[in-house]
């Protein structure tokens, strides 16, 4: 039997869902996957995520609470001990103040994000996405049946939102504004001053929330302190909603852990949509998230070091290749290069390169690297390498990559 043969009818699926992409993230690395199964030597670049391993306190702290037997259902919100912890963490880095009512735990950041936009959005609702920009955002916005407006920025604004187009893409049906800082795919850091701007014109708008998207907190190669939008205006504070979570600084993809702070209004809504889904993530992963956040940081320093070294060889390795140009990016773990100098180049069979798209299935055939295209990220013309795998793996990678390219004609 034929996979297509189970596929639902058209019939079935929801508009939503119909009008929505799987994760371009998730699907480039799902094809590398099957080729690895059919014997192929792939390296899969396409999914950003730490290869450390989570720290041993936290790894000892979900043992332990294994052995307390901590296997039961938990708060809605996450347990009260977490929630706790989630306020010390606000407190301590970013100097924000807020109590266990306006903190919700959820299964890794993403449902964080998830519960705020089916919290929120009615058909026709729109949602201001600066682009490029992480592959879950604007499918989110259309699976809770609200409308994304995709702003582009490109390299020239160091892909990062001005205020004047921000100004330019509100309505009156605008909700919510998505910051992500450091930015995946682009790895844009905004400066506190760059914020003060935004928050400026979102003073003209009280109709507009502010999801930020805080993930790579950690994860910043300059000395300038981070900067997120609730702390740089307590007006904008008293609307936005401030997300993190323990995957990405505490390499802890997998324990689907990520928190979200804001006004207790917001967070009461977010709890229903959590009640009537998934209930709370895993009661041993909120132990482990505990011991991450109150415990030690002496691993970061390490991660950080690895990670500069690989983000400085590959940058300069891409730079390297005929067609392709990368600038440095200060924050995350993805190189976002240009490839538009390689397009309209033809493959080994005469087939022309139109798009990053097509750049990247060559790549994965030709190369057996597989990244992720820019289109996925709303800019086309660039696309995503990340380079959270081991020094040794991106430097095949790179070779690869570099003899790929130079193949085109
Ligand atoms: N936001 C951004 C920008 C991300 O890159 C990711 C990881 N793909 C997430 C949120 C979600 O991370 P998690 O659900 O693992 O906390
Ligand atoms: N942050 C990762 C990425 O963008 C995880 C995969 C995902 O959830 O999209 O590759």
């Amino acid at each position: 039997m034929t996979e297509t043969s189970h596929a639902p009818s058209h019939a079935l699926l929801s508009g939503r869902v119909r009008g929505a992409k799987p994760s371009a993230t998730k699907e480039m690395t799902r094809l590398a996957n099957q080729l690895k199964r059919e014997g192929r030597s792939v390296i899969t670049l396409s999914q950003g995520e730490p290869d450390f391993p989570t720290p041993r306190h936290v790894r000892e702290a979900a043992k332990a609470a294994i052995d307390r037997n901590e296997s039961r259902y938990t708060d809605v919100a996450g347990t009260l001990a977490l929630r706790e912890a989630v306020a010390r963490k606000f407190e301590r880095d970013n100097g924000l103040v807020y109590g266990v009512d306006q903190i919700q735990v959820g299964c890794g950041a993403k449902q964080l994000l998830y519960n705020a936009l089916q919290a929120t959005l009615d058909p026709g609702d729109e949602v201001v996405v600066p682009v490029p920009a992480w592959v879950s955002y604007p499918e989110m916005v259309r699976l809770a049946g609200g409308t994304p407006v995709i702003v582009r920025c490109g390299a020239s604004t160091g892909f990062k939102l001005t205020a004047a187009r921000l100004q330019g893409a509100i309505t009156a049906r605008t909700k919510w504004l998505m910051l992500n800082s450091p930015s995946n795919p682009s790895g844009a850091v905004y400066t506190r001053q760059e914020l003060l701007a935004l928050a400026q014109v979102l003073s003209r708008h009280p109709q507009v929330w502010v999801m930020a998207d805080d993930v790579y907190e950690k994860i910043r190669y300059e000395d300038t302190p981070f900067a997120t939008p609730a702390a740089v205006s307590p007006e904008l504070a008293a609307r936005t909603l401030t997300i993190n979570g323990v995957s990405k600084a505490y390499a802890m993809t997998g324990w689907r852990v990520g928190f979200g702070a804001g006004p207790a209004e917001l967070i009461k809504a977010m709890n229903l949509v959590q009640s009537q889904s998934t209930s709370h993530t895993s009661s041993i992963s909120q132990a482990a998230a505990i011991a991450a956040l109150d415990g030690p940081m002496d691993f970061l320093p390490g991660f950080l070091q690895a990670f500069r070294r690989r983000r400085d060889a590959v940058v300069a390795r891409l730079n390297g290749i005929d067609g392709v140009a990368c600038d440095l990016p200060p924050g995350a773990f993805y190189a976002f290069p240009s490839c538009q100098g390689l397009l309209g180049r033809r493959d080994e069979s005469g087939q022309t390169i139109e798009s990053d798209a097509d750049l990247a299935l060559y790549l994965l055939r030709v190369a057996g690297v597989a990244v992720v295209p820019g289109s996925a990220f709303e800019l086309p013309g660039h696309f995503r390498v990340s380079y959270a795998a081991s020094d040794a793996e991106l430097d095949e990678a790179m070779a690869r990559i570099g003899d790929a390219c130079a193949q085109l004609r």
